[in-house]
């Protein structure tokens, strides 16, 4: 039998959006309707009494469908905006979060106190590539080197950097596996960091992320534990490494770090208060 949707006229786009709510949140109704109709969302308010071709309403019923499904909005449409940039990305990376911004503050506060040096800078882990290329774009002298070991991923980034202008070098390599004897005077990843038995895997977005830009041994701390091990030998003197990580874990990434021994070491918040970026200075000779 014929979906019902099919039987109705075409409708305009109010109410398509109301047909919409009813299935999905509001919210995300907008923003799939105005991807659909490749309009953007102000249009839909401004012009409800507008009828929606029939392609486009055939692909927001798809949409709507898949979003009630669980798929996040972000795959659906394929974009997400970060640090007031849009980004490409699909199903073989990480969605970039919000809270990732106050690693990308951190680090450029970071590089503002280096302001006239030369910058280095290391992305491990660079998914769909958000934090190494925000930071290139915002920090135009610094020479940005970014690594994943998903080729798919760096495939994405790549893209990315190239749609945003952005200079990235990118590398296929397992954290640090393929970088050789560089130095870099920042250190950044927001490397995966839940436990295998986290409840938060099965709810929202994360059921359709990739499972290794999620989870990892050891309660979540096993990738942070071997980046902060083995960043020292990368840093340049007075170089940073700043790693984003748990809301729980923050005590146990500053013994890590300080282990290390790196200097300075100490946390940062998110906006919702929580902690959420750790980091530490590698000592300068004279120190
Ligand atoms: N660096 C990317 C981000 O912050 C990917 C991180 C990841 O896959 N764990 O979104």
């Amino acid at each position: 039998m014929a979906d019902a949707a099919h039987d109705i006229a075409l409708p305009t786009l109010g109410e398509a959006l109301a047909w919409a709510r009813q299935r999905i949140d509001p919210l995300d109704a907008r923003i799939l309707l105005a991807h659909a109709a490749r309009v953007r969302t102000a249009t839909l308010l401004a012009y409800p009494e507008r009828t929606l071709p029939e392609e486009a309403w055939r692909r927001f019923r798809d949409l709507v469908t898949r979003r009630a499904a669980g798929e996040p909005v972000a795959y659906l449409t394929g974009e997400r905006e970060f640090y007031g940039r849009t980004f490409h990305v699909s199903p073989a990376v990480l969605i970039p979060r919000p809270d990732t911004e106050t690693l990308v503050d951190v680090a450029l506060a970071v590089a503002d106190q280096r302001a006239g040096a030369a910058l280095r800078i290391l992305d491990l882990g660079t998914g769909s590539g958000c934090i190494a290329i925000t930071l290139a774009l915002e920090l135009p002298h610094a020479e940005v080197v970014a690594v994943d070991r998903s080729r798919a991923a760096l495939l994405i980034a790549l893209h990315n950097a190239q749609r945003l202008g952005a200079s990235v070098s990118f590398v296929e390599s397992d954290w640090f596996s393929r970088l050789g004897d560089e130095h870099f005077d920042l250190i950044v990843a927001n490397p995966p960091y839940l436990a295998e038995d986290d409840p938060h895997l099965n709810e929202g977005d994360l059921r359709f992320e990739p499972r290794q830009a999620l989870v990892e041994q050891h309660e979540g701390l096993a990738a942070i534990a071997r980046i902060v091990a083995e960043a020292p030998r990368y840093l340049a003197p007075g170089g940073w490494l700043l790693c984003e990580h748990g809301y729980t874990q923050g005590h146990a990434v500053r013994g890590r770090l300080l282990d290390a021994g790196l200097l300075h070491v100490q946390t940062w918040r998110d906006l919702a208060g929580h902690e959420r970026v750790s980091g530490g200075r590698k000592r300068c000779p004279n120190e």
